[in-house]
């Protein structure tokens, strides 16, 4: 893997490092474009490809308020994430009023809006969009940490840890995926605070080390993220193609 990865670099040009850098300082959206693609992509969802949109929606000021806290969850108090807690965030899925955020709770919403619309007999897959795109943000370890003054410096660089490899390595994020069983929303939370809690533990890591996360790091994250959506998929009826 490592090899693999000091190839590809070597293999870049001036210009694409410039670039990946350029971007890298331009945007501060939880993992970038193509890291969400791969984790969706990967995980069997036919519309992987939009995976980033609700990024793109976060960007219009009409809607920032709304969207925005869906992306993270600062956990000021530093507490253990549990299932509770991950359901007890659902009621504030697109609340502009608070500030910490509700990631946890935008991952059930986006489920349950899912489920009805499709209860209702109509198109139903922009809401798995959304919750593809949340269960990405849910492993990235500064979406799940104060938003203080080591995750403002560092936010961005980390988004961008395997942005320039992460399409490129579809079938290693695939042969990783592990089973995971979902049987009820209850299930649900339960994994949801599983990873949340694999995410903050490896943000204190970093924060201790005063240091930006591995590209083997990024890479075990994305794959808890990339084994639950693919999870969800199974969970709401939908074949992982
Ligand atoms: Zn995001």
């Amino acid at each position: 893997m490592e090899h693999l990865f000091a190839l590809k670099y070597r293999g870049m040009s001036v210009m694409t490092v410039f670039m990946v850098l350029f971007f890298n300082a331009a945007e501060s959206y939880g993992w970038h474009d193509r890291t969400h693609l791969a984790i969706a992509q990967a995980a069997g969802f036919e519309r992987w490809y939009s995976a980033a949109a609700p990024d793109v929606v976060k960007s219009r000021d009409v809607f920032k308020d709304i969207e925005e806290k869906n992306h993270y969850f600062n956990n000021n108090a530093e507490r253990g994430v549990t299932a509770e807690m991950v359901l007890g965030q659902a009621e504030r899925f697109n609340k502009p009023e608070d500030e910490e955020g509700h990631l946890y709770g935008a991952i059930i919403g986006s489920v349950r809006d899912y489920k009805e619309l499709k209860g209702s007999g109509k198109y139903a897959d922009y809401p798995l969009v959304f919750c593809a795109h949340y269960v990405g943000d849910l492993s990235m370890p500064l979406h799940n940490t104060p938003y203080d003054k080591f995750n403002k410096e560092r936010h961005t660089v980390n988004d961008g840890i395997v942005e320039c490899n992460a399409l490129n390595n579809i079938g290693f994020i695939q042969r990783s995926i592990y089973e995971i069983n979902i049987e009820s929303e209850g299930d649900l939370a339960a994994e949801i605070a599983r990873i949340a809690e694999t995410a903050r533990k490896l943000g204190r890591k970093i924060r201790k080390e005063n240091r930006n996360m591995s590209q083997a790091e990024a890479y075990t994250q994305i794959i808890h993220s990339a084994s639950l959506f693919r999870a969800v998929l199974r969970y709401v009826g939908r074949n992982p193609c």
